[in-house]
């Protein structure tokens, strides 16, 4: 292994005091999405959060996407305690700092889900996608209506008008990005684009194989377009997908049948794909992506699948094949530095993420594109709030 690179610690905070803030340090009451439960209905419901404290803001939200994981959460796939306020890839403008921030309310920011502690190991080796600091995803903060305490899907539960967030959970972005794109910066488009440049690192006339066409999936299509791949298959189980999936940069759709390894090989002189990405996380996909890979070639698993579900591959084979398999976490990558890059680049339109978005919908409606998720229609489907 490589010495340790230092790391930059992010784009510079505003050193200035803070003329609006602390706030009135007054609780709020706001309206979020809440699973009370796996496979229970989700509804909209009243919430309290606290003022933020020393090293917090509070973060109203403009726009908040419907990502898998947050379906996963609520229907059991992976582990989540309850009552649970869903979301985790959202932006929105800061309304209050707690004392002491130096952050500026009226910033507009996207909401990071792995925010780095810059101190512990994995941080200071340059690798804060794998941050120790693991606190926040599982301690409560606000409360329901009638009194519990409410826990945050990803440490975030952005699907909410405002949410109470550490200081280093905000990236500042420009003003005046769409916010239904924006919002896919904080994990879909970072997921998918981290995939393929930081963890893959996908090179000019390399081919790919992409398993799994939802946000994340899509946004690894285009990731690898913009890398200059030049066979792009998308896979999916569902034909509906093919011109979503050719609009956002794929050279080709296949259905996912048991012709899948045949159909791959014959477009690529029989050796199979340079890289294969499983944005689905099950074990049967990852074994197809395995299969669809040339010998010497590399899987990146970037699905978040369940505990339980087992992958088994041959011992000859994982000899034989002299391919890679890893994961990609967060698109290995550091939001601070990579967010503020990504959201340059959707300000001056060299990132097209217009394929990406299926359609907006009000917080009132989050339970349909839940519903809409779950039946695999469409792209990304993005919460609006004013
Ligand atoms: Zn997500
Ligand atoms: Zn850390």
């Amino acid at each position: 292994m490589s010495a340790p690179e230092s790391f930059p610690a992010g784009p510079p905070r505003p050193a200035a005091p803070n003329p609006a803030g602390p706030g009135g340090g007054e609780p709020v009451t706001v309206r979020a999405l809440v699973a009370r439960g796996a496979g229970a209905e989700l509804r909209i419901e009243r919430i309290r959060l606290s003022a933020p404290g020393p090293g917090e803001v509070r973060v109203t939200i403009r726009a908040a996407g419907v990502c898998h994981s947050d379906l996963s959460m609520v229907n059991g796939t992976i582990a989540a305690r309850f009552p649970l306020v869903l979301g985790h890839e959202a932006t929105g403008v800061i309304a209050e700092v707690g004392p002491g921030s130096a952050l500026r309310v009226g910033t507009p920011v996207v909401l990071n889900w792995a925010p780095a502690c810059r101190a512990c190991w994995w941080c200071r080796n340059g690798e804060p996608w794998l941050c120790a600091d693991t606190t926040a995803p599982t301690v409560p903060r606000g409360e329901t209506d009638d009194g519990l305490p409410l826990h945050l899907t990803l440490g975030l539960g952005a699907l909410a008008e405002a949410v109470v967030v550490p200081e280093n959970a905000v990236i500042p972005i420009p003003a005046g990005l769409p916010p239904e794109r924006a919002a896919l910066l904080g994990c879909a488009v970072l997921t998918g684009v981290g995939a393929v440049h930081n963890t893959a690192r996908v090179a000019s006339g390399d081919s790919v194989a992409v398993i799994g066409l939802g946000g994340v999936g899509l946004a690894v299509l285009t990731a690898a377009r913009r890398a200059g791949a030049t066979t792009i298959l998308a896979v999916d189980v569902a034909e509906a997908k093919r011109d979503l999936a050719l609009a956002a940069g794929a050279t080709d759709f296949l259905l996912s049948d048991d012709r899948l390894s045949k159909e791959v090989r014959a477009r690529t002189e029989g050796r199979g794909v340079d890289h294969a990405f499983e944005c689905v996380g099950r074990a049967a996909t990852i074994r197809a992506a395995w299969r669809l890979t040339r010998r010497g070639g590399v899987v990146t698993v970037v699905g978040m699948g369940a505990k339980d579900d087992m992958v088994s591959l041959g011992a000859l084979d994982i000899f034989h094949s002299a391919r890679t398999l890893r994961s990609s976490v967060y698109g290995s990558s550091d939001p601070d530095r990579e967010v503020p890059a990504l959201a340059a680049e959707l300000a001056d339109g060299a990132l097209d993420l217009r394929a990406l978005v299926s359609g907006t919908v009000s917080l009132d409606d989050a339970p349909t594109a839940f519903a809409r998720l779950a039946r695999g229609e469409g792209a990304r489907w993005v919460v609006t709030l004013d």
